[in-house]
């Protein structure tokens, strides 16, 4: 029994009590006249918003973290680790504290009964809530068509020893909540999702029927066999159609064994839901061909972009992270080149931009990336930007 929380209401998850926030020392939190239940977001002090995604014993984890929020943040980490005890999978990780808001680096909390917390805490391991999400992105591949290095070139970006100018296939990974995005599945995917460990996808957002973006779908079986579901897939009524064609074999009326199950879904305007989260779609044009890019949250992720209309622009204008197309140095007939991505992003004015879609033309990454302003970097394979809420 944890002092303050009611154990007898059922929450409305249906996974464990409703919790009563119990009052806590500190006056400036005024988490203690609300209720804690699924959902319920508690604004407390500083701009920390913290979201229950799952009631149970919520108090307790509420008071807990509120009162490691309040300490400075060396104290912050041993109070936290404390409070959790973290261990294993899942759980509270790292606290780190940016721009007012709390940010916790949670995964969902294993619910195998394993967790030390639960034992701790002595009621079934349900969990928590997160941070307030905050979108993780992280670059699967920063390349364009081709990859770098480009099969045969002996150029210096292609034999440079540079992790950085190594690049796969554009694709991004988007960690928002409890679900998991994958932004384009080309070529590269099968490498891509072993080397950042992907295991669980919710859904694939495909911004065009390009090969490099639509090359790797087949490789989705895995997830199919593991989640044991088809796999949704969100593109454009002629991405779609695509899809379709190239892989047949996957909607015949009967299918060979172990053939991927894919769900397709059209985007419509002016938002839809992919796995749960609310994803704006921004078209952009590639040469003739409209491509979608995706909003999600502070986060807009463009690629394959030449052009854009006012109003999309303005629909990711002050966006906090920009995920734009920059190719190379010379112009190019369906891709921003390097000076029309910096003009774009002026327009736009993101806190922060990250050039993707790269070519050996642009250059050593290294080099290039010196000669950006403070704000706009060339992103890599492998690289992770969070996003604040
Ligand atoms: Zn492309
Ligand atoms: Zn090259
Ligand atoms: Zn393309």
């Amino acid at each position: 029994m944890v002092a303050g929380i009611d154990e007898t209401a059922p929450c409305s998850c249906g996974l464990g009590p409703t919790a009563k926030p119990v009052a806590l020392q500190r006056p400036a939190l005024d988490l203690a006249e609300r209720e804690g239940s699924h959902g319920t977001r508690f604004p407390v002090r500083g701009g920390i918003d913290l979201q229950c995604r799952i009631a149970s014993r919520c108090a307790f984890l509420f008071r807990s973290l509120t009162e490691a929020l309040l300490c400075s943040p060396p104290e912050q980490e041993s109070r936290l680790s404390a409070a959790f005890s973290i261990g294993g999978e899942g759980g509270i990780r790292t606290p780190v504290t940016r721009e007012g808001k709390a940010v916790f680096k949670t995964a969902a909390f294993d619910r195998s009964a394993t967790s030390p917390w639960a034992a701790k805490v002595g009621c079934q391991p349900a969990t928590i809530f997160d941070h307030m999400p905050a979108v993780r992105l992280e670059f699967l591949g920063t390349g364009t068509s081709q990859g770098v290095p480009v099969i045969g070139c002996t150029c210096a970006v292609c034999t440079s020893s540079d992790p950085m100018d190594k690049r796969l296939r554009a694709s991004a990974l988007v960690r928002t909540g409890d679900a998991t995005l994958l932004i384009d599945a080309g070529p590269d995917l099968r490498q891509q999702m072993l080397r950042a460990r992907v295991d669980r996808l919710d859904a694939v957002l495909l911004t065009h029927e390009h090969m490099d973006h639509v090359a790797g779908i087949d490789d989705l079986r895995a997830f199919n066999f593991k989640q044991q579901r088809a796999m949704d897939i969100h593109g454009n009524a002629a991405t779609l159609h695509a899809v379709k064609r190239l892989y047949h074999y996957a909607f015949e009326e009967v299918k060979y064994p172990g053939v991927p199950e894919l769900r397709l879904h059209p985007i419509e305007q002016p938002a839809f839901t992919a796995g749960g989260v609310h994803v704006e779609p921004i078209e952009v044009m590639h040469d003739r061909m409209p491509v979608l890019g995706f909003r999600i949250g502070g986060m807009a992720y463009i690629t394959d972009a030449k052009t854009m209309a006012d109003e999309e622009i303005r629909k990711v204008q002050g966006v906090d992270v920009l995920v734009l197309n920059a190719l190379r140095l010379k112009p190019h007939a369906s891709h921003l080149n390097l000076e029309e991505a910096l003009l774009l992003v002026d327009r736009i004015a993101p806190k922060r931009a990250y050039f993707t879609h790269i070519s050996h033309l642009l250059g050593r990454h290294a080099e290039v990336g010196a000669t950006l302003p403070p704000n706009v970097h060339l992103a890599h394979d492998g690289l992770v930007v969070e996003v604040p809420a």
